[in-house]
């Protein structure tokens, strides 16, 4: 599927659940936000019909997000499932790694090919403060297994001033012994409060700043196309880190990616307020060929950066964990 600024989309960010266990500051508010009723949430076999269709249209890389993944009952046969579609190369996951640290000996053999998982503080206390959790042990636990059982592993933290800001050097440390990519992440006002940012001092520029400043020779890497982060190397390090500039948008131009949300909500881009619902097409008895043109049709139509997305959004900026972070 090509869209209009001939970027070819061949990623798909799937979310299956906006349900989540933590209540991460900058995702959700403290008493949660309102999650859609069962019913309205795609089921498992509308997800992995749509999946072969896009997949038939070479979508051949799928992110597993959320909301939480893991909170959904059988999300370990699911992803089996999606992984032995046709057509479907790449299976990834992005998981707080609360919950996890006891299936990841399995990830392997279900097809999960790497896995993101968040870590924004390697202090509990701190960790509690931003997540209103107190579950830091069990991430690191799945850290470990991760490690253990040889499976690419990134973190991703997100850069939040007043709250994690004497994390970030920590954390880009774990890269120094183990083979891992370490993402600082601009905070995007998507925290379903509707709490935007209007002086967003913390953004990839500071962020590069603050870490040349606190470690040794960060040597920027060429950027890859259609990635989301600038990765650099350091000298002595087995790992690496990164930058991922997702408030600043710097990344659109060779951007391959799509989402569905839990509901059924085709976005082509993070910033926009959906393209429409596919899931009432599938319950209104549209065919396969019938989705595929619905989705091509959509595809073409993509804006042609974040910052275009959003100023033909109509509607407020709702919570991650709906949309599929
Ligand atoms: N629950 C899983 C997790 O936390 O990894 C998957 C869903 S979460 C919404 C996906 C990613 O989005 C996480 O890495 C999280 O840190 C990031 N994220 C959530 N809200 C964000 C925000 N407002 N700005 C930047 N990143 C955000
Ligand atoms: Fe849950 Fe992930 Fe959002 Fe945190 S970032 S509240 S773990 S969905």
């Amino acid at each position: 599927m090509t869209d209009r600024h001939e970027r070819t989309l061949n990623y798909l960010r799937l979310g299956v659940t906006d349900r989540c266990n933590l209540r991460c500051f900058y995702c959700m508010p403290e008493a949660g936000i309102a999650y859609s009723p069962r019913e309205n949430l795609l089921t498992y076999e509308e997800m992995l019909r749509l999946l072969t269709v896009t997949a038939n249209l070479g979508v051949n890389k799928i992110r597993i997000t959320g909301g939480e993944p893991f909170v959904r009952r059988d999300m370990d046969k699911f992803i089996a499932n999606l992984a032995r579609i046709d057509g479907i190369d790449t299976v990834n996951l992005t998981t707080n790694g609360t919950l996890t640290a006891d299936l990841v000996s399995e990830f392997k053999n279900i097809g999960i090919n790497s896995v993101n998982l968040s870590l924004d503080s390697l202090d509990r206390d701190r960790f509690f403060d931003i997540t209103r959790r107190d579950l830091l042990p069990q991430v690191m636990q799945t850290l470990e297994e991760l490690l253990q059982h040889d499976i690419p592993v990134k973190i991703n933290a997100v850069v939040m001033p007043g709250r994690n800001i004497d994390d970030l050097v920590p954390l880009a440390e774990l890269a120094k012994d183990n083979p891992l990519s370490v993402r600082f992440i601009e905070e995007m006002p998507f925290n379903g409060t509707g709490r935007t940012y209007e002086n967003f001092a913390w953004n990839h520029t500071a962020i590069e700043r603050h870490l040349r400043e606190n470690l040794p020779a960060l040597t920027r890497l060429p950027f890859v196309k259609s990635a989301t982060a600038q990765e650099y190397k350091i000298d002595g390090y087995r790992g690496k880190v990164g930058i991922i500039a997702a408030y600043t948008r710097s990344f659109c131009g060779t951007c391959n990616r799509l989402r569905l949300t839990p509901q059924g909500v085709l976005k082509t881009c993070l910033y926009d307020s959906g393209v429409f619902n596919i899931k009432d097409f599938m319950r209104n008895g549209a065919t396969d060929s019938e989705l595929a043109a619905l989705l091509q049709n959509a595809v073409h139509g993509k804006a042609k950066d974040g910052h275009a997305a959003e100023a033909g959004r109509n509607a407020a900026f709702e919570s991650m964990t709906s949309i599929g972070g």
